[in-house]
């Protein structure tokens, strides 16, 4: 293609094209970087530009790009059999193994599949499910649903209701009502000085306990949380957590869903994030890495328990009346088996777990101690590198200084897409699930370039020792010598 028409391409996108989560007015004016193809860890933009994706995708492409193996399963899929829906009784072959597959790999034993296209119409699938769950109990006034701040469910309107994002509530006259919202558990940000993780995690479970008693526990029908929080973040629940919530969920006959749109499909470097915290979900939310996002598909994942009562729905409500036109699109099936065969074949979850390992010691390694880094966190192949102002205090920079956001800019100059989130002013890393681990010392080069390319003064310690060096282009000039430990961590060296 020329280069003409690559042009002409971004002109027709900037003049056509509504992006997700995007800010329109910038994207009118600056035009999109269209990524034109992907191999391995690798995409490249429509420029020529190679980048280590090292987000894969939005955390869902976990075999990596231009697996041929997948193509010639959707291509032969389609030649067979297209399209074919799921409902009055119908199905098709893909889907059936697809769903009796997925439930195999799960840690604790679940009862059927239903397949939508996205992990937000999942999650509104899984209310709707716990809804219908409490009306055929004769438990009407069940229905309020328990979510936690700085969590992400999606989009549509009850998924966004359930996350715990200010900025997707403001603008939409959100969260619908019946959402209550609890404290966030990250225990480096929220927990009060000196106190230990566990009893953070039993605060939190407190603070749960006395939302579900204060709301009347007879109108709370379900708790909802992803394992380890992806985009509010990068959150890990502090030790002890699920374990102090569980009980409380199961003493007031809450449901408790997982959400593993992130975790699961070996995220963690286990399979489902579920196995990793050692949750006991009654409803578990899938998507991206079912089908590494070759083609869209989601599922809600149901228990026995449950199970046991949507199936009364037939004789007391005349069946269960719900489903997408695209729900078990069996070309997402056959996608989503081809994928599950290269995932057992090539042990990424093991890769996950054992390159995971390996990352997050060189990422500890390479930024722990950066006088702007208040914390590296992380499991397997999910991490984040927050910024602070002040590493000693742990005081944030203001979020309209949209720290992680700037950085982007010079982490793609630098050739490797990670993502900012903003709510936490971190930089996160999801790269596909075949990353060896020198390409992960790669990641953390680059990522280490762009860090300092974002500093206009830069502090390096030695034995104690202060040296603050202002760098201008590619000349960097000592300007003072500290014997004191603390002269850094100021917003000011932050060049953005
Ligand atoms: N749940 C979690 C945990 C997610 O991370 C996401 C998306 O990132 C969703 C739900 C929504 O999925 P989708 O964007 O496919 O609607």
């Amino acid at each position: 293609m020329s280069t003409g028409l690559k042009e002409n391409l971004k002109d027709l996108d900037r003049a056509s094209h509504l992006h997700p989560f995007t800010p329109p007015a910038t994207l009118s004016q600056q035009g999109p970087s269209l990524i034109a193809e992907g191999k391995g860890i690798y995409v490249k933009d429509t420029a020529g530009k190679d980048y280590i994706d090292a987000m894969a995708g939005l955390w869902c492409v976990n075999i990596g790009w231009g697996r041929e193996e997948v193509a010639e399963a959707i291509s032969a899929q389609i030649k067979k059999l297209a399209y074919y829906h799921a409902f009055a009784g119908f199905g098709t072959e893909p889907t059936a193994e697809l769903a009796a597959r997925v439930l195999k790999l799960l840690p604790i034993p679940m009862s059927k599949i239903f397949f939508g296209n996205s992990g937000s119409d999942a999650n509104d699938s899984n209310i709707k499910m716990v809804w219908l769950y409490n009306n055929l109990r004769d438990k009407p006034q069940k229905k309020k649903i328990i979510a936690r701040q700085r969590s992400y469910h999606g989009v549509t309107v009850v998924a966004a209701s359930l996350t715990g994002l200010p900025h997707m509530h403001k603008a939409f006259d959100l969260p619908l009502d019946f959402v209550k919202h609890t404290h966030n558990p990250h225990y480096y940000t929220c927990a009060p000085e000196g106190m230990s993780e566990r009893d953070w995690s039993q605060h939190l479970a407190n603070e749960l306990e006395a939302l579900i008693l204060a709301e009347g526990p007879d109108t709370i029908a379900a708790f909802i949380a992803e394992p380890l929080m992806g985009a509010g973040g990068v959150i890990l629940p502090p030790e002890g957590y699920f374990e102090a919530i569980q009980p409380i969920l199961s003493k007031y006959d809450i449901l408790l869903i997982a959400d593993e749109v992130i975790c699961g499909f070996g995220r963690l470097g286990t399979w489902f994030g579920s196995g990793y915290y050692n949750l006991k979900p009654d409803i578990i939310t899938i998507a991206k890495g079912l089908t590494s996002g070759y083609v869209p598909m989601s599922g809600s994942i149901i228990s026995e328990k449950v199970w046991d009562v949507l199936v009364t729905a037939e004789s007391k409500l005349g069946g269960f009346n719900h489903g997408f036109t695209y729900s078990s699109h069996p070309v997402a099936a056959a996608a989503g088996l081809a994928n599950l065969d290269i995932m057992e074949r090539e042990n990424l979850v093991g890769n996950s777990q054992k390159v995971g390992a390996y990352f997050q010691r060189k990422l500890r390694e390479a930024f722990s101690d950066h006088p702007l880094v208040g914390e590296v966190r992380g499991v397997g192949l999910v991490a984040a590198v927050e910024f602070v102002k002040d590493k000693a205090k742990k005081t944030p920079f203001d979020l309209t200084q949209k720290v992680a956001v700037r950085m982007n800019k010079h982490c793609l100059s630098e050739g490797v897409i990670s993502r900012a989130l903003p709510l936490a002013n971190a930089m996160s890393f999801s790269p596909p699930l075949i990353i060896t681990e020198a390409e992960c010392d790669e990641v953390i080069a680059r990522f280490a370039k762009a860090l300092i390319n974002s500093l206009t003064n830069l502090c390096v310690k030695v034995f104690g020792v202060s040296f603050l060096y202002k760098i201008e282009g590619s000349t960097t000039t000592l300007i003072s010598i500290d014997l004191s430990p603390l002269v850094l961590s100021r917003g000011e060296f932050l060049n953005f």
